[in-house]
């Protein structure tokens, strides 16, 4: 078993993972920026090393000082979390060459789901069906509109190297497109350092629906049920998520845990990774990426199965053969999780920064709280605006909402807006009680159109 594991990452995510090292005897070491010094991640960890200052491309991208701080503590493994450096596939080599392992795929598997038209096309070769659009990449403008005529509008333009939502634009008509396909590319351009874009069918009202797979080194592979993830905000970027999702038939359950699992074999993937789904009305459903790391959402996964992620992936890149068989994974109960932010709903969810001057979390029965944050804190403007991840257990979705709803009652941050009232408000909303949303839910309920 690997013994010393450092965890390339900050916030919640670092101290979901240095808890797992914990748990399993592993002596866990932290980085941190300045800006980060007294964040929790640091604070719990065995071992913390500086890599430099406030922003991200001067400590957490900084690859030489983040290579730099494996060698002097002696790390046999590094934990990407993920963002950073957790689907960089030069991190990934760059680590082995140093002969400390990658806790996560291996370096082609990373590659080949890095950008979204190979994985695409890896998705079309292992025959899991993919949402229609342009073959790869698309030079331009004219040769967007060319396929655009062909699928039929709505399409939607993406970054081929994207991620997080950004360099997405939906188009509607020729006559938007050229303009859209500027600001998308520009965005894509800014964000990920390519301009690389490709154009698809836009799926009306779909559910985003994604499997979870682990596998080890022997070949063994297993898929963890779904992640319903339909709620996202005008950027398409996830804000409550939940397992299982209850209307999905069991045979279409079973065609995507499969399909998701022949993927990710057919690019020699193994460890922890996410194979995400759009569903339509009639539960007809399509690839539309892999994420190579572990998800901001893998805790209701682990609610509802009783796996525990981390530990699975740490015993995975040590060498171990993955403990259970496709027969072993059950779903019991419903877990749903609400992304806490810094941002002001009642600014257009503008980031909020600044020192938390009282902190009062949610406690009881199925509820876990996954957080860096504390009474006394302070939000720099470097970072994403996540504060805490709030999940919640219950027997059925009923009763996880009814939970949840308790626990954003109790949740009291005060010294710096937060996403708390809003999300308050969502949730008691008709549509998300009786589940009846898909993708379009937020927007449309921002807008007063959906209740
Ligand atoms: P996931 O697909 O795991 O739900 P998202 O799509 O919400 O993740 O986010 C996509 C990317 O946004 C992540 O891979 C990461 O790059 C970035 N991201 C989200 N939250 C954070 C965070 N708290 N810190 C750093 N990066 C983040
Ligand atoms: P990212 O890498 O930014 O996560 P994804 O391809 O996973 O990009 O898409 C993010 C979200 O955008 C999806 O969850 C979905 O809500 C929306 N989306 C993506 N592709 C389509 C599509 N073809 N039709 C409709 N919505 C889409
Ligand atoms: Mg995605």
């Amino acid at each position: 078993m690997i013994k010393k594991v450092l965890i390339a990452n900050r916030g919640e995510i670092a101290c979901r993972v240095i808890r797992g090292c914990r748990e399993l005897g592993i002596k866990s070491v932290a980085i941190f920026s300045e800006a980060d010094r007294e964040s929790l991640h640091v604070k719990i960890a065995d071992e913390a090393v500086c890599v430099g200052a406030g922003s991200n491309t001067d400590s957490y991208l900084n690859l030489a000082n983040v290579l730099m701080a494996c060698q002097i503590s002696g790390a046999e493994a590094v934990h990407p979390g993920y963002g950073y450096f957790s689907e960089r596939a030069n991190f990934a080599v760059a680590l082995e060459s140093l002969g400390i392992k990658f806790v996560g795929p291996p370096t082609a598997a990373i590659e080949s789901m890095g950008d979204k038209a190979s994985a695409k096309k890896a998705a079309v070769l292992a025959n899991c069906p993919v949402v229609p659009g342009s073959e790869g990449a698309v030079p331009n403008d004219t040769e967007a509109l060319k396929v655009a005529e062909e699928i039929g509008y709505p399409v939607l333009l993406k970054a081929v190297a994207g991620g997080g939502g950004r360099g997405i634009r939906r188009v509607d008509s020729p006559d938007e497109l050229s303009g859209l396909w500027k600001t998308a590319q520009a965005e894509a351009q800014a964000s990920f350092g390519s301009g690389e874009m490709l154009i698809e069918k836009f799926v009306v009202a779909p559910r985003h629906v994604e499997i979870q797979v682990i596998g080890d080194s022997f070949g063994n592979m297993v898929y963890l049920g779904e992640r319903e993830c339909s709620i996202q905000n005008l950027r398409h970027q996830k804000l409550v998520e939940e397992a299982p999702y209850a209307d999905l038939p069991d045979d279409v359950r079973r065609a995507m845990g499969e399909s998701a699992v022949r993927v990710a074999q057919s690019v020699g993937y193994q460890n922890a990774g996410t194979v995400e789904f759009l569903v339509d009305s009639e539960n007809k459903f399509y690839f539309l990426e892999m994420n190579t790391r572990l998800q901001v959402e893998h805790p209701v996964t682990e609610e509802i199965t009783g796996i525990d992620l981390v530990h699975l992936m740490l015993k995975i890149a040590s060498g171990e053969r993955l403990p259970i068989t496709q027969e072993d994974v059950t779903l019991s109960g419903h877990a749903i999780e609400a992304r806490i932010t810094a941002q002001d709903p009642d600014k257009d969810f503008a980031p909020s920064t600044g020192c938390i001057t009282g902190w009062r979390a949610p406690g009881g029965r199925g509820v876990r709280m996954e957080t860096h944050c504390y009474a006394g804190f302070s939000v720099s403007p470097f970072y994403d605006p996540l504060l805490a991840k709030l999940i919640v257990r219950g027997r059925d979705r009923a009763e996880a909402v009814r939970k949840l709803e308790s626990a954003l009652h109790e949740f009291e941050v005060e010294g710096i807006a937060t996403n708390i009232p809003f999300l308050r408000r969502l949730i008691a909303s008709e549509g998300y009680r009786t589940g009846q949303f898909d993708t379009s839910f937020v927007p449309r309920f921002l807008s007063g159109e959906a209740v």
